[in-house]
């Protein structure tokens, strides 16, 4: 005798969550919502397969592949366009998103790493990259309410919804500190690709190399003329500049 159509369900869900549970994933990178849909829709069309001699059956599990397929494709399509790749912070498309939301009190910080080329030339690119990841990383667990954004390139934002300059100002100082300070330590280029052997070595010889890097600041709000989100932006980086001006590693409004 068959299994009841109703047992099916909570069973199928429980397959693809244990494959979504047990896929390989590469360190620091999540399983595509596509990746995840192409497995549920499989699954759905065989189950579809196995009940092809019962037509209701047989037209619901077709129809949830399709639609399965189709939520996954839609928040495949919303990860590309709203979600740094490199850095796994929100994107500049989120960001402009978010300003349009966004009430008359805000704040806002333009964030530039300094002398970054140069950063990259002496130490390559691949470094540059994981610095970056570091950077981001450190930017994300900002306090006072601040939400971090891949601007572009080595340049971020954060943005203070419902905050007055004043009171975001003492944490962009803390996040320009912070970064100042923090050691971070990159993977040599010639770690092995395999996780187990970098960790013998690891424990061999000396740790991974110690870098460090430091960001100017620009900080602005809403005031006078300067009244909507994208022109608050515009003044964070007018004062970013500013920053760059006065020797860098420091913020100014
Ligand atoms: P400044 O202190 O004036 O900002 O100097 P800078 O060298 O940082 O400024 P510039 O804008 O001339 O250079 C930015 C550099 O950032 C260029 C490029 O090499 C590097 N960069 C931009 N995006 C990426 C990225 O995604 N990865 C890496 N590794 N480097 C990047
Ligand atoms: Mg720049
Ligand atoms: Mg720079």
């Amino acid at each position: 005798s068959r299994v009841p159509v109703v047992w099916i369900v909570p069973i199928v869900a429980a397959l693809v969550a244990a494959i979504w549970r047990a896929w390989p994933r590469p360190p620091r990178t999540h399983t595509r919502p596509l990746d995840t849909g192409l497995v549920g829709a499989l699954a759905a069309f065989f189950i579809a397969c196995e009940w092809v001699s019962t037509v209701s059956a047989f037209n619901a599990f077709m129809a949830a592949a399709g639609a399965i397929l189709l939520v996954s494709l839609l928040q495949e399509s919303h990860r590309l366009a709203f979600h740094d790749e490199l850095t796994g912070l929100p994107s500049r498309r989120a960001l402009e998103e978010r300003l349009h939301g966004l009430g008359p009190v805000h704040a806002i910080a333009m964030l530039d790493v300094d002398h970054f080329k140069k950063f990259n030339d002496t130490h390559g690119h691949d470094i540059g990259d994981q610095v970056l990841r570091l950077v981001a990383a450190r930017l994300a667990q900002a306090s006072g309410g601040g939400t971090a954004y891949r601007y572009g390139g080595e340049e971020f934002c954060i943005l203070f919804p419902e905050r007055q300059l004043a009171d975001a100002l003492p944490h962009v100082e803390t996040i320009c500190a912070d970064i100042a300070a923090y050691q971070m330590a990159v993977r040599r280029p010639d770690r092995p690709k395999d996780a187990e052997a970098g960790t013998r070595l690891r424990q061999l010889r000396s740790p991974e190399r110690i870098l460090s890097v430091t960001v100017s600041i620009g900080v602005a709000e809403p005031e006078g003329l300067r009244a909507t989100p994208a022109e608050v932006v515009i003044a964070a980086d007018r004062a970013l500049y500013r920053a760059k001006e006065a020797g860098r590693n420091r913020v100014s409004r």
